[in-house]
């Protein structure tokens, strides 16, 4: 068995599993990722072998003007998921400060800084890209 992580909102009631990681994730500045966590910057992470443990019902999806979809918990507001149009449910990347313990994630850019508050320091040790990472 491999080893299992888990995560939760900020009220407990949904929570989840999963077995992997993607080998990137980045901090991504962009307007819709800063109203959607409430700060800075959010970062999100793609996972594998998700399992929702508890409250699946209480996930609330709100679809931008763009099409992407974000997911979070309808009772306490945490920012949970996100997955652009016409993905399946299982390509949904998680906010990755909703993990309960220590996960195998390395941040290796910052995203989108074109658009960050003039509030924000960049992380001068991580590379930065204006829009999009340029290898996706
Ligand atoms: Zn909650
Ligand atoms: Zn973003």
């Amino acid at each position: 068995m491999s080893k299992i992580y888990q995560g939760s909102c900020l009220c407990g009631g949904i929570q989840f599993s999963v077995s992997g990681f993607s080998a990137k994730a980045a901090n991504c500045y962009c307007s819709m990722c800063r109203k959607f966590h409430g700060a800075a910057f959010g970062t999100l992470v793609g996972v594998q072998g998700l399992q929702w443990l508890s409250g699946e019902k209480l996930l609330k999806e709100f679809v931008a003007a763009n099409g992407t979809i974000r997911t979070f918990c309808s009772d306490c507001g945490s920012s949970l998921g996100f997955r652009t149009k016409g993905s399946m449910h299982d390509d949904i990347e998680l906010a990755i400060s909703t993990f309960d313990d220590d996960i195998p994630v390395k941040i290796d850019a910052q995203i989108y800084t074109a658009y960050k508050a003039n509030w924000c320091q960049l992380d001068t040790t991580l590379p930065v890209f204006t829009e999009g990472r340029q290898d996706g």
